[in-house]
């Protein structure tokens, strides 16, 4: 589950930082457009005063601040496509068309950033949009075209702006057939990124759980007791094991079949995740052995755990796998004592657990009942 919500945080940061990188090329097309439009202006082939120019690129660049704090601010992030790319390449169209409309026969020059935008937004849009955004830069273009011969007649040869503009809805045309290619292969791209990151949970999982019962296997648990110990030398921190063993496990293997002990160590295993918190761990050291490591636990809470484990075991219902079936538990538990051995700690934990099987099983007994013998209570 941790895994799982780690691996969504993960997608979802890489998601963000593909949108940023896409609002900035777009910025990055709109400063070149606006730099274009300035050098034509004094160049002479614009037909429009200084001062609409101005409010046209005043309304451009308005559109393209809002799209960018939507985008950087992480607004976006629940969208399907967090770069908001349609919106983006359709707001960068309309500011080509718009400083098209404004120059003379020259217009083809501002459009042509058009292939630049539709390249932008392959990365992004699948067929629907891409065919979206070509109409719009072709219909746009046509108006654009179609609008200025009516109002300027005179100046302009309608046959080269036509014949301009079929060139341009051929370029735009393969570059929908090129965007298309382009997105399905990131869309193969990104399913094969998550089947391998999948396959690297997947192994990581099988390299520190145990096979049958799903609970960590003696490497992992150790390298938990390694991080446990560190924890507990450099500072105001203990730790508790537990050694559980399964009773006379033989017996329910001999009566009832080795599938019905397998069956037995995985509801053992699902006892334990109800019994213990999540920031504890439990281990299969092999066969019916066990380890818990309970962190932040001194010896009390490691008995009230142990207790609620023991009598959780002995209380559980069997009869699915037969009737006359039950099992118990013996457990020993001991400390940590800062600076001492990890194996230290084991062989006083050990040592509580063949203390648990001499006094009958079915209990748990901690290194404090082990220094007094005589607070060692029958089961109930
Ligand atoms: P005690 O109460 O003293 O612990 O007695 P016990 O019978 O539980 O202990 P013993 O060590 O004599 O027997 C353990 C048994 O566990 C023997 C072995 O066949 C069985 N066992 C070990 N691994 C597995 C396993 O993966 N599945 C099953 N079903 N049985 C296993
Ligand atoms: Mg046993
Ligand atoms: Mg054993």
């Amino acid at each position: 589950m941790i895994q799982d919500m780690n691996k969504a945080r993960a997608l979802a940061l890489d998601d963000q930082r593909l949108a940023r990188r896409h609002s900035l090329t777009a910025v990055a097309i709109s400063l070149l457009h606006t730099m274009i439009c300035l050098f034509y202006f004094q160049g002479g082939y614009f037909v429009v005063s200084g001062l609409v120019l101005a409010l046209l690129f005043v309304g451009i660049w308005t559109g393209n601040l809002l799209l960018a704090s939507w985008v950087v601010s992480g607004r976006s992030a629940h969208y399907r496509d967090p770069s908001v790319s349609l919106p983006w390449n359709l707001w960068l169209t309309l500011g080509f068309l718009a400083s098209a409309w404004c120059m003379n026969e020259f217009r083809i020059s501002v459009m042509m950033l058009f292939f630049a935008a539709m390249l932008l937004a392959s990365f992004r849009q699948s067929l629907p949009g891409l065919l979206a955004l070509s109409s719009v830069g072709m219909f746009g273009y046509l108006l654009v075209v179609i609008t200025a011969w009516q109002t300027r007649s005179i100046s302009m040869n309608l046959t080269v702006e036509l014949l301009q503009w079929l060139v341009f809805c051929m370029a735009a045309i393969s570059l929908v057939v090129t965007g298309v290619g382009i997105n399905a292969l990131r869309t193969s791209l990104t399913a094969k990124n998550r089947q391998l990151s999948d396959a690297l949970v997947q192994v990581r999982d099988m390299a520190i759980r145990d096979e049958l019962t799903g609970l960590f296997n003696r490497r992992h648990i150790m390298e938990v007791l390694n991080q446990q110990q560190a924890l507990a030398d450099s500072g105001d921190y203990t730790f508790s094991l537990c050694f559980v063993d399964l009773d006379y496990f033989k017996r329910i293997n001999d009566r009832f079949g080795h599938a019905a002990g397998d069956q037995v160590l995985r509801r053992f295993a699902a006892l334990s995740g109800r019994c213990l918190r999540e920031a504890d761990y439990t281990g299969r050291l092999g066969g019916e052995e066990f380890v818990l490591v309970l962190t932040q636990s001194d010896l009390d809470s490691a008995v009230r755990v142990a207790e609620r484990l023991r009598r959780a075991v002995a209380v559980e219902d069997f009869s699915d796998l037969d009737d006359a079936l039950s099992a118990t538990i013996s457990i020993g538990i001991a400390q940590y004592r800062s600076g001492e051995l990890l194996s230290a700690t084991l062989a006083r934990a050990d040592r509580c657990l063949y203390q648990a099987k001499l006094s009958g099983r079915d209990q748990v007994v901690t290194e404090r009942v082990l220094e007094h013998p005589e607070q060692i209570l029958a089961p109930e």
